[in-house]
């Protein structure tokens, strides 16, 4: 089945970065892998707030976009804060590297062909989403806080103002902590009981004598993506969990917050 397809590792010039079968987008989950940064942020850290070199961002950045075969152009994103925002964006909400941010969001949706989306991620999931007939794609990023805040929804709900069909919308849930790392307290669990509601087989388990859980994020955004109308042959799932595999991907967790970061880049079609 389409779902089923793995995500694929794709490589140029050293840099490794994953695509995923279910988006016809331009588009890239990167790792830590063909970047020009040294010390604990080799290779490639795409974030300007880890204690990198402001050359060495802009250096891995140029090679990304050079990836991708896109020119060098300023991006859009924003201030990340675990809320549930999303924001329709345009070509003026570009961003330029080292600027302030002008707003806060978790999520940003555009109809403006070619603006490439960015979101970033060390542990939490990063969600790409595209409604090709429409022209409609977003960059979500879903740590268990804006997940239970329904931000996938929200993401759903913007899109489908710029005229995207859930039925017709594909979706990649990328790379990030699996239910094998994170261990959570009980708030997490039962704030996913109140999103998702009865279908909750799965999702999380008890640790017997704990008082702690693990919980499997991207099966719960997989599964709200369901509940808000996604086809499950659209919504591919990577297999990667940044923490098992901290060596190619930046893992908060795994690193005790000494690390950079990586993006999940969409190029609207
Ligand atoms: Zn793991």
């Amino acid at each position: 089945m389409e779902f089923s397809k793995p995500f694929a590792e794709m490589s140029y010039k050293g840099l490794v970065y994953m695509t995923a079968p279910t988006i016809p987008f331009k588009h890239c989950f990167t790792t830590r892998w063909g970047g020009v940064s040294e010390g604990y942020l080799e290779s490639l850290n795409l974030g300007e707030n880890r204690g990198d070199k402001d050359e060495n961002v802009r250096e891995n950045y140029r090679l990304v976009l050079e990836a991708l075969g896109i020119p060098p152009q300023n991006l859009c994103f924003t201030k990340q804060v675990h809320k549930n925002e999303v924001r329709i964006v345009t070509d003026t909400d570009r961003r330029e590297l080292f600027s302030p941010f002008a707003y806060e969001a978790d999520g940003i949706v555009s109809s403006t062909k070619g603006l490439p989306l960015i979101c970033f991620t060390a542990d939490c999931i990063p969600v790409l989403l595209c409604d090709p007939d429409a022209g409609v794609a977003g960059a979500i990023h879903c740590g268990w806080r804006s997940t239970v805040a329904d931000i996938l929804g929200q993401a759903v709900a913007r899109m489908t103002e710029l005229g995207a069909n859930a039925g017709n919308i594909r979706a990649a849930v990328g790379p990030g902590i699996d239910m094998c790392c994170y261990e959570t307290g009980p708030e997490v669990p039962e704030a996913i009981k109140k999103l998702i509601g009865h279908d909750c087989d799965g999702l999380f388990f008890e640790v017997p004598g704990t008082g702690k859980y693990m919980v499997d994020l991207k099966e719960t955004d997989r599964r709200r993506l369901i509940q808000l109308g996604l086809k499950s042959e659209n919504i591919s799932v990577s297999d990667e969990c940044t923490s098992c595999n901290c060596d190619k991907y930046w893992s908060h967790r795994r690193t005790k917050g000494e690390r950079g970061s990586q993006a999940a880049i969409i190029v609207v079609g």
